[in-house]
């Protein structure tokens, strides 16, 4: 009955039924349209039904007078009143309080929201304890507030943390009758009121409750306007997925509702559940006198009921924090019961695994493996095969022979070998002798890979003859694995057991460095040994496998590609070293090795999963696992993948910053039949890898709740040693971790914003300017300042945007002149061309812009800072770089 709507237009717009459910057992339906009524209406509904009720049955006539004034007549003095001066006072303060409001309150939903409002709903209540209630009370007094003003602070400070928005607008509802004649009246008085809180300035939660009583206090004297004139006055963006100004309302009710009594009947209200959110969330408050009543109608569309459970729990909590410390920092009030608490920092931390290997350095883990399986293949590669035993001989030899030349624990030595199985050998033959290697990319340009050279104080570069050329007279030594063969061939075969440390280093990976350097990122083997059992178990790899080496060596995913594959006992078959592999190359390599595991970019997932769906295509059976990672996984991609594609192949997600050694989290992606995951929207990245720990913290470094979104931060045994010599960066990204009881452990801050969802994490963006450009990390900064070295660079901004095909790419802005600056509009020399050519002398392709935007100015916002949505896009040339 409920549901059934009214012809607006014809009425009625008040339905009555009487449903006789014995002969003396009736209930009476009113039904009845928002437009002719609200909550004091129903008040004088039912006050005159009693009364007329009592008269007719007694055969009297109506008690009641014709009432003097009807909602026509008020309507048409609210016309006449409102308007001109009184309208324009009232108006004036609206528009300068909701001048520059954010036009939407970015609550965290459990699903993606629908492109139009549904009003799907449900509620959830709770009572509040008399204690906390008095409590509450107390504040109010003390701070001479209201039990309203005091409820609404703290509803807008848990908005303001879940969204960590620091402006905070709410709907209120005020009932309006503020003169005696409309008192008696039934209809549509009720306004609106948009509460709008600066929760900017860190306030305490007693300053806060100052602001939101001045809010308060100056919406009721300006509460004429209706809100329908303030939306056409105001002329919000319209949107349809969401109601204008405000998303959330909040109200309080006393609860002292008359007893309807009748003669001779047994009285009682049934009150209708109506499934219907007429706004994303609205917290109602009924006070009894004793306790709150506090009840949350939300959205079911956009939240689980649990959820709706769980920010009742958070309000509650923040509360009875406020009410016993007004001075607290509202930032800084805790939000999590107990469970939940324990839940996010224990429970999903609980990844404690002891590994019978976790102290022994990585290549005697590939030792053991060599004894067991001497004649298993290890390594296949176009010069053919290389066993076990083999493959651990010949790395023997070249430990043996960089240890003559002075190599040995924390020296450094500098790869530079195409993907082939000498390169392997090198690897191990390195890390044997006692050091860590760095590798460095024959396709990055000359200037980076001395840089990198240098800035390690590589004590050796070990290399082949055909790539010397790319580094002419710079590395103090050099050891070529072709041309010294010979040489290294005369050494003994038999492990050299030179001893290394759980804590010495394994390799140092470059990074981009957002101030203009790259940054080297030292690995320890206890991290690599930790990661590679761990990522074994979670991959479930095995002995007959033959995985794919895909990764350029400089990307520590080649890491993982190597060492899980060779302490494992299976086979790894490498790729051939052009840099784009096309979809057909890799499906014959996969065919003719019999490949079973693959590990990709997830860049290059997304075009595998697009060709093998338009070609209708599917993987070699032999395929039986894929892993993907390096950036965010397309949610529509999965779908493809699922629906074709992947069949019954094993997906795997993994993510990690080259800080937390390769992967810190993991994701079973494989379908399961249900779908849900995809239906939550963004992919997951899954949870922490043995001994690895997750947290998702605010920027007070407190753990936010389930859904609520915060900055990853990662701990345990994945954490990198820091930066090769850059001793203040590393204690800026490496800090105390305040959760553990180990002294000295440490978080690494990885800048990505993640959530909690479904039990597993979500990736959702970066907090600064760090892109991934196909699989490339890419800290803009470094871009933008090799920009303003260049010639008639006067400023620079570079981005990632998508280009029409949908790929992201960089773009660079660019003012030019200077005061030399001729009258044709650039400096001498300051062509695109030009920084695009030297840029490449300095950056490697993947971080040259692909296209150059020349501007008289950049844009700003109102507040001076750059406007990077106003932008304009591109002329995409034909810059696109080489997939690498
Ligand atoms: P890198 O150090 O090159 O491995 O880059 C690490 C960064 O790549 C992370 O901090 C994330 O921003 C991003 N990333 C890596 N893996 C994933 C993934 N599976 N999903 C989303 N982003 C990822
Ligand atoms: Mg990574």
């Amino acid at each position: 009955e409920g549901a059934r709507p009214f012809d607006l237009a014809r009425g009625p717009l008040l339905r009555a039924h009487l449903l006789r459910l014995a002969d003396d057992d009736h209930a009476l339906l009113l039904t009845m349209h928002h437009i002719v009524s609200d909550g004091w209406s129903m008040g004088v509904l039912g006050r005159e039904m009693v009364a007329l009720y009592d008269s007719f049955s007694r055969g009297e006539a109506s008690p009641f007078e014709e009432l003097a004034v009807q909602y026509g007549d008020y309507a048409r003095w609210q016309r006449g009143w409102l308007q001109g001066e009184v309208l324009e006072r009232q108006l004036a303060y609206w528009r300068g309080q909701l001048v520059g409001a954010p036009p939407m309150l970015e609550l965290p939903t459990d699903r993606p929201r629908p492109p139009v409002q549904t009003y799907h709903g449900a509620s959830h209540a709770v009572e509040f304890s008399a204690e906390l209630t008095s409590g509450l009370r107390a504040l109010a007094r003390s701070e001479g507030a209201t039990m309203f003003m005091t409820l609404l602070a703290g509803f807008q400070a848990l908005l303001s943390r879940y969204t960590h928005q620091q402006d905070v607008v709410v709907g209120v509802d005020v009932a309006n009758r503020t003169r005696l004649e409309t008192e008696g009246l039934i209809g549509f008085f009720v306004n609106m009121l948009v509460l709008r809180t600066d929760l900017s300035g860190s306030p305490t939660f007693r300053e806060l409750l100052g602001r939101v009583r001045e809010v308060t206090l100056g919406a009721y004297a300006h509460q004429d306007v209706p809100f329908e004139k303030l939306v056409e006055e105001l002329q919000p963006v319209r949107d349809l997925s969401r109601t204008p100004l405000f998303q959330v309302v909040f109200g309080l009710q006393n609860a002292r509702r008359e007893q309807l009594q009748l003669e001779g009947l047994e009285l009682g209200a049934s009150h209708a559940e109506g499934q219907i959110a007429k706004f994303d969330l609205t917290l109602n408050v009924v006070d009894r006198g004793e306790g709150l009543t506090v009840s949350l109608e939300y959205n079911t569309d956009l939240f689980d009921a649990s959820t709706a459970a769980r920010m009742l729990g958070h309000l509650e909590r923040l509360l009875q924090a406020a009410a016993g410390d007004p001075s607290r920092l509202v930032a800084q009030l805790p939000l999590l019961p107990e469970a939940e608490r324990r839940l996010l920092l224990e429970e999903f931390n609980a990844t404690g695994a002891e590994f019978a290997e976790a102290a022994r350095p990585i290549h005697e883990l590939f030792e053991r493996q060599a004894a067991l399986t001497p004649d298993a293949v290890a390594v296949v590669s176009e010069a053919g095969r290389l066993s076990y035993a083999e493959l651990n001989r010949r790395a023997n030899k070249l430990a043996r022979h960089l240890r003559r030349l002075g190599v040995g624990p924390e020296t450094l030595v500098g790869v530079l070998l195409e993907r082939a199985a000498g390169a392997i050998v090198g690897l191990l033959g390195i890390l044997k002798a006692g050091a860590g290697y760095v590798p460095l990319d024959p396709a990055y340009p000359q200037q980076r890979l001395a840089f990198m050279l240098e800035d390690a104080g590589a004590h050796l570069l070990l290399t082949e003859q055909r790539l010397l050329g790319l580094l002419p007279g710079r590395a103090a030594r050099v050891v070529c694995v072709d041309r010294d063969w010979e040489r290294i061939e005369r050494e003994d075969g038999a492990n050299p057991g030179y001893e290394t440390r759980p804590e010495s280093t394994a390799y140092i990976i470059y990074t981009s460095g957002s101030t203009g350097i790259p940054k080297g990122v030292m690995i320890e083997h206890r991290s690599l040994v930790n990661f590679t059992l761990a990522a074994t178990a979670a991959y479930g790899l095995r002995p007959s496998d033959r995985l794919l080496q895909f990764s350029s060596l400089s990307f520590d995913t080649a890491a993982e590609e190597i060492f899980t594959c060779l302490t494992v006992g299976a086979t790894l078959v490498l790729r051939t070293a052009e840099v784009s592999y096309s979809v057909d190359a890799l499906l014959e390599k996969c065919r003719e090795h019999e490949v079973t595991v693959l590990d990709l970019p997830t860049a290059y997932w997304h075009e595998l999963t697009w060709e093998l769906s338009s070609w209708n295509l599917s993987l070699p059976a032999t395929v039986r696992l894929v892993i993907v990672g390096g950036e965010r996984a397309l949610p529509e991609r999965l779908s493809m993948w699922r629906r074709s594609a992947g069949g019954d192949v094993r997906l795997m997600n993994s993510y990690g910053p080259t800080e937390t050694t390769v992967a810190a989290t993991v994701s079973d992606l494989t379908a399961r039949g249900d779908e849900e995951k995809v239906s939550l929207g963004e992919v997951p990245i899954g949870r922490p890898l043995a001994n690895v720990k997750a947290y998702v913290l605010d920027s007070n470094v407190l753990p936010v709740p389930v859904g609520v979104a915060g900055e990853l931060y990662v701990g345990g045994a994945a954490l990198a040693r820091g930066y090769l010599r850059r001793p203040g960066l590393t204690a800026e990204r490496f800090t105390p971790d305040p959760f553990s009881a180990e002294a000295g452990a440490r978080l690494y801050r990885t800048g990505d914003v993640v959530r909690l969802a479904g039990g597993e994490l979500e990736y959702l963006g970066r907090t600064d300017a760090q892109v991934k450009v196909r699989g490339y990390r890419i800290e803009l900064g470094e871009v933008e300042s090799a920009l303003r070295e260049q010639e008639g660079v006067r400023e620079a901004v570079v981005i990632a945007r998508e280009d029409e095909a949908g790929d992201k790419r960089l773009v660079a802005y660019v003012v030019t002149g200077g005061d030399d600056a001729g009258g044709d509009g650039g400096a001498e020399g300051g062509t695109p061309a030009r920084w695009r050519s030297t840029l490449r002398e300095r950056l490697p392709d993947y971080m040259v812009p692909s296209a150059f935007v020349v501007m008289e100015s950049l844009p700003l916002t109102p507040s001076g800072k750059l406007d990077r949505r106003a932008l304009p896009a591109p002329e995409w040339g034909a810059g696109r770089v080489a997939e690498g």
